[in-house]
């Protein structure tokens, strides 16, 4: 029987292991965290520093689970070394687990700012930051976050819904830059801004201070919690030490298979094709492809990479990204729609006919749409300005459940089209809840929920069945 060992139990790990289970019962599964909670969605955090979900509400697989599928889970368990000569991992606790395949879904660890201070500051990766972060919250008056990336803005928006007045501090000129052009990030700025969150760009931390940042020039902004969102970093020591070869991430194949034929890595401490991913839907694309590998349920299944859609969930802030939105004029042709007083900004970025890059914000209802046109790099209409208002009628394409296409990628996370969300109705299942527990969709970061209601609800509708 093979022996399947997983190091790491996030959202890359814990998939893998219901990956397998589906597919085959007598692969000998251990899966090994170093976190002691059982996995959970971290997709979901920033609804939990919201205050929008419990902790309970975003685990990924109850606790009976693995003994119910005779998986042995190790949890709050550290592993120091791969000893590669006699294929075994070694653990904190003193443990030595053999294995015939070794999966490295170690994921990333939160980058501290190289100031003083810093390591007393919270960062915003783990269930137990955000408890940290919760704790403090009931006690704060006011609150700093450094760092004005996805994560940030999601924990600053999540703070300010609290009721604690934020300053979100950022380094860049303009908020998300690595997702959005100068001009989204400054209409999203006046969005939170509104929304109890006082924006600073292009400034300096230097030093975290007991009671709040100090700043280039000497300012101090005053808060009674600090919360520290300025990046990542893929979790490599152990594939490093081992002799594997790394880069930025363990470098893999497009089997995501080592330079050691019997380790592979998924998730984002892995490097596929030059590429580290940070979000969710590669890890679990990448799990898929191994499971298939280590079961032989597929022999010939390979990752190709992904293009990534950005979505933010911040509640009251529409946002979703995609491809190169930095492109300008000189590169390709743009549309765009700006209308600040209303916190709208739109852009297409076009380049030989197809769609390479998008931002939506304020309103995005023709995402699915426009993901569509960039997944499959599909040719865009003759007037593209209609992809921009889907509502408008006569506009080209219309964000309905009846003009998309069956192969209309619905839920980005899981990977599940619009044709699979019908076939699964047409099986039976009959509501939301069905169709995630058959699909996965709308289970990954959430965003497509309100598609598939609509799709099942139309599919109802057409039957005659009242919703
Ligand atoms: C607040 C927040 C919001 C996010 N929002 C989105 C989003 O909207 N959309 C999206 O797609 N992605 C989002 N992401 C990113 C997404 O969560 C990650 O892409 C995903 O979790 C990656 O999965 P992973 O398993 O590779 O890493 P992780 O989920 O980080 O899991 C890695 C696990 O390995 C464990 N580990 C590491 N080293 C060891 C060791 N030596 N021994 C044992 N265990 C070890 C760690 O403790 C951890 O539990 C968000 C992330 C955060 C923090």
């Amino acid at each position: 029987m093979t022996r399947l060992v997983i190091v790491g139990n996030g959202m890359a790990g814990a998939r893998l292991v219901s990956e397998v289970r589906a597919r085959d019962r007598h692969v000998k599964v251990t899966v090994i965290g170093a976190e002691t909670w059982q996995p959970y969605n971290r997709v979901l955090l920033s609804n939990v520093v919201a205050g929008t979900m419990l902790p309970d509400q975003v685990r990924l697989l109850d606790p009976a689970w693995y003994a119910d599928h005779s998986v042995t889970a190790l949890l709050g368990v550290e592993v120091t070394a791969i000893d590669r000569e006699t294929q075994a991992v070694l653990t904190a606790d003193g443990r030595r687990e053999p294995y015939d395949v070794l999966v490295l879904a170690t994921g990333s660890e939160a980058v501290l700012p190289p100031v003083p201070g810093a390591a007393g500051a919270m960062a915003f990766r783990t269930l137990d930051d955000c408890r940290a972060i919760l704790a403090a919250a009931g006690a704060a008056r006011r609150a700093v976050v450094v760092g004005g990336g996805l994560l940030g803005v999601e924990a600053a928006r999540g703070l300010a819904g609290r009721g604690l007045p934020v300053t979100l501090l950022h380094l860049a000129g303009h908020l998300m830059e690595r997702q959005l052009d100068a001009e989204a990030g400054m209409v999203l700025g006046e969005t939170l801004a509104e929304l109890g969150v006082e924006v600073r760009t292009g400034v300096v931390v230097e030093e975290i201070l007991g009671d709040g940042v100090r700043l280039a020039g000497g300012e101090t902004v005053g808060a009674d919690l600090v919360v520290l969102a300025c990046g990542v970093r893929p979790v490599t020591g152990l594939a490093g030490d081992a002799g594997l070869e790394v880069a930025r991430g363990i470098v893999v194949d497009d089997e995501m298979r080592t330079d050691d034929p019997s380790i592979f890595a998924i998730g984002e401490c892995a490097q596929h094709d030059g590429t580290v991913y940070g979000l969710v839907a590669p890890a679990w694309e990448q799990a898929a492809v191994v499971a298939d590998l280590v079961t032989g349920t597929d022999k010939t299944s390979r990752y190709r990479g992904s293009r990534l859609v950005t979505r933010l969930k911040a509640r009251s802030v529409e946002l979703a990204a995609m491809g190169e939105t930095h492109l300008t004029e000189d590169d390709a042709e743009v549309v765009r729609f700006s209308h600040r007083a209303r916190g709208t900004y739109r852009k297409l970025v076009i380049r030989d006919g197809r769609l390479v890059g998008a931002i939506l914000l304020g309103e995005t209802s023709a995402v699915g749409t426009l993901t569509q046109l960039f997944d499959r790099g599909s040719p865009v209409p003759a007037d593209p300005s209609g992809l921009l208002f889907p509502g408008i009628s006569g506009s080209a394409v219309a964000e309905s459940p009846v003009r998309m296409p069956d192969a209309a990628k619905v839920c980005q996370c899981n990977n599940v089209t619009k044709g699979q969300i019908r076939a699964c109705w047409e099986s039976g299942a009959r509501d939301v809840e069905a169709v995630a527990a058959a699909t996965r969709a709308t289970t990954g970061c959430g965003g497509c929920r309100d598609v598939v209601e609509g799709i099942v609800g139309w599919l109802c509708e057409q039957e005659g069945i009242s919703v």
